[in-house]
């Protein structure tokens, strides 16, 4: 069974807790929701107040999980969710590790705070900033090791249905549905117990992956025939979209979740990108199949990191300059 070092005192220190925040990173995903959700629903189960903090609104197909429509975002309610992060006793950074993947705002109220800080994560080189970091980059997902925090607690009893569905959604989600190789035995073990709850899992995959609008489907279209470019000897494929580009197509959040996928799915692709412009930045999300860091080729070059095979980034000097630097300097990562 994996170890939580220092859980037991830890334990001690939450069911004394008048007020527990769990956090998550800006542009929420499946693993960031469902492993947030996952933990309160755990947590509530002992009559404690908690409350799930995000910095901005999360995809939506999340919606459907349980209690989904309880979360508080920062965006739209900064007054209250500062008071919220400010009265906690215990706040939980669950996947991520570096204050600044919250936002400004919300990174000074964490930091600031005087509250017991936990992090549960997966990602590598985690920052300093809480008094219990379980960290772990083996793992394919945060729900996964949230799993196993309740395990380590002797508490996997109490996983029912509703932490089973939030838990089965990240791991789906951060896993690319069992694919990539951070699946292991251990993630079919702890999937297997989820469903062991009643999960109705093939209705879980439609919530999450049948629920495109016709936009979408467009908008997907005219990306992959119209704005895909192959370089690089066929290894390295990337897409850009521009914001007008998105909003012929009522581009909604999400909207583009999984395109640079499609990149990386063509044969012999090693590295793949996604850029997409936005008000303020260039958002850029990196995947590679087999040996490229795309973190570092992130780090290095584009403010972001992440996984060694996804990894985000972004471009501050507009769509043009982002992308012009990635063809100079990607051969470098291949
Ligand atoms: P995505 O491309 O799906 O937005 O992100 C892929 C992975 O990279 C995710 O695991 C995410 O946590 C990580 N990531 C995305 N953007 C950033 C960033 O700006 N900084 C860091 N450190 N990680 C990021
Ligand atoms: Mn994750």
């Amino acid at each position: 069974m994996k170890e939580f070092v220092g859980i037991n005192e830890l334990w001690e220190k939450i069911i004394q807790a008048k007020h527990v925040v769990i956090t998550s990173h800006k542009s929420p995903d499946g693993d960031a929701v469902g492993s947030s959700l996952a933990l309160k629903h755990f947590l509530e189960k002992h009559q404690l107040d908690v409350e799930v903090v995000l910095p901005d609104i999360f995809p939506h197909f999340l919606k459907w999980l349980p209690c989904s429509n309880h979360i508080s975002i920062y965006d739209f309610h900064p007054a209250n969710v500062t008071e919220r992060v400010q009265r906690a006793d215990v706040i939980f950074c669950l996947d991520y590790n570096e204050p600044s993947r919250v936002g400004n705002s919300l990174s000074a109220l964490i930091t600031e705070s005087d509250a017991v800080k936990v992090m549960i994560d997966h990602h590598v080189d985690p920052a300093e900033f809480v008094d219990y970091c379980y960290s772990d980059t083996s793992q394919c997902s945060t729900a996964q090791m949230v799993y196993q925090f309740i395990e380590a607690l002797g508490q996997e009893g109490r996983v029912d249905q509703d932490i089973a569905a939030c838990l089965y959604t990240g791991i789906v989600t951060d896993s690319g549905s069992f694919r990539f190789s951070s699946v292991d035995a251990e993630t079919h073990r702890i999937t297997a117990r989820l469903l062991e709850t009643g999960l109705n899992h093939a209705e879980i995959h439609q919530n999450i992956y049948d629920c495109n609008t016709k936009d979408r489907l467009n908008l997907v279209g005219y990306a992959l025939s119209n704005k895909l470019e192959v370089i690089e000897d066929g290894k390295v494929a990337f897409v850009q979209l521009t914001l007008a580009e998105m909003e012929r197509f009522n581009f909604k959040k999400g909207d583009t979740e999984g395109l640079v996928n499609y990149a990386l799915s063509i044969q012999g692709v090693e590295i793949a990108a996604f850029f997409r412009e936005s008000e303020d930045i260039t958002k850029i999300s990196f995947r590679s199949k087999k040996y490229a860091k795309v973190n570092q080729l992130s780090s290095d070059n584009f403010e972001g990191g992440g996984h060694v095979h996804a990894a985000g980034g972004r471009g501050t000097n507009g769509l043009q300059d982002a992308v012009d630097r990635f063809r100079q300097v990607v051969a470098k990562y291949l």
